[in-house]
């Protein structure tokens, strides 16, 4: 993949992680601390973020589409991505916005590249067409036991969605896929451990973020 977005003036920064890992709290954490310092942030997920994407999410996460081809999932990826980058990103990184996502193609990698075991290769080139080339300048990787994330989601009682409903063994090749990952792009990619306090994990965000960009005095 290309490395960083010279063309935009705004930060790309995203999270990544098996579901429960904590993304979800941390990027609104790490929002919060970056609005509260008068910085203009955008915070999204992928899928979604916007309305077509938010739809293409729908027909991913249902458990009703267990017929759905690996290869159709990873072309909705893509294409929901495609539209968030277009419609959401690309415009708030050319006016200079901090833009936080929660998941990114590393996602697509860990999941449909090592949890599906689709060739790395192929999936690489998808997610170059599905990100329009854009980059992450930073990201987050929050390291999790699958165990310890399966806990987390009984102890809120959550149902699955389809690809949570996949099995331990599926999980567990997404984490270490993730951690394949961190290893490749060192220089882009802090690997974190999940299982300290949330109040640990963001402060060590937020200073990773500081001296990264040095955007807060
Ligand atoms: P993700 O977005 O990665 O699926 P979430 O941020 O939604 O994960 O967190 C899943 C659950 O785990 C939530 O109930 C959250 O409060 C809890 N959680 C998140 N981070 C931690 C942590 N560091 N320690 C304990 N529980 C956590």
């Amino acid at each position: 993949m290309a490395q960083n977005n010279p063309v935009y003036s705004g930060k790309f920064v995203t999270f990544e992680g098996i579901d429960y890992s904590g993304k979800s709290v941390q990027s609104k954490i790490l929002y919060q601390k970056l609005v509260d310092h008068q910085i203009d942030t955008l915070l999204l997920r992928d899928p979604g973020a916007t309305a077509i994407s938010e739809r293409i999410r729908d027909i991913l996460l249902d458990k009703k589409n267990h017929e759905m081809s690996v290869w159709t999932e990873l072309l909705l990826y893509e294409a929901a991505r495609a539209q968030m980058v277009q419609e959401a990103i690309i415009p708030a990184l050319t006016a200079g916005k901090v833009v936080i996502c929660d998941r990114f193609y590393d996602s697509t990698t860990a999941y449909q590249g090592y949890g599906r075991q689709l060739d790395l290769a192929t999936v690489s080139r998808a997610n170059l067409l599905g990100a329009c080339g854009v980059t992450p300048d930073l990201t987050y990787i929050i390291d999790l036991d699958v165990n310890t994330a399966i806990k987390r989601r009984q102890e809120l009682n959550e149902k699955a969605d389809r690809l949570e409903a996949e099995s331990p063994e599926f999980q567990n090749r997404v984490r270490d896929g993730y951690l394949s990952i961190a290893k490749k792009e060192s220089h882009r990619i802090f690997l974190l451990k999940g299982e300290r306090s949330i109040e640990k994990l963001s402060q060590e965000i937020y200073n990773i973020f500081n001296n990264r960009f040095k955007l807060v005095e």
